[in-house]
């Protein structure tokens, strides 16, 4: 398994994770800001545990992140 975690309220939504790992990331377009799919929200922090298959496309997305507001980890059990 690994977590994706994203810090919303700093993305500048220059929609490079949507382009990089389209199938985790949309953007909204009302508030200009990309949403982290089957994430949930605590104190401003986006936060979703899935499959090691999408490691590497959103590990890319996190790199290239301007604001580096998106963390990758894997998670050990
Ligand atoms: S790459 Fe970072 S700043 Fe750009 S849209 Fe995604 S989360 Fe926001």
């Amino acid at each position: 398994m690994i977590q994706i975690t994203q810090q919303r309220a700093k993305c500048i939504g220059c929609n490079y994770c949507v382009e990089i790992a389209p199938e985790r990331w949309r953007m909204n377009k009302k508030d200009g800001k990309s949403v982290l799919l089957e994430a949930k929200e605590k104190k401003g922090f986006f936060t979703v545990e899935l499959h090691d298959m999408e490691y590497e496309a959103n590990k890319a997305a996190a790199s290239a992140c301007p604001v580096k507001i998106i963390h990758v980890k894997i998670l050990n059990r």
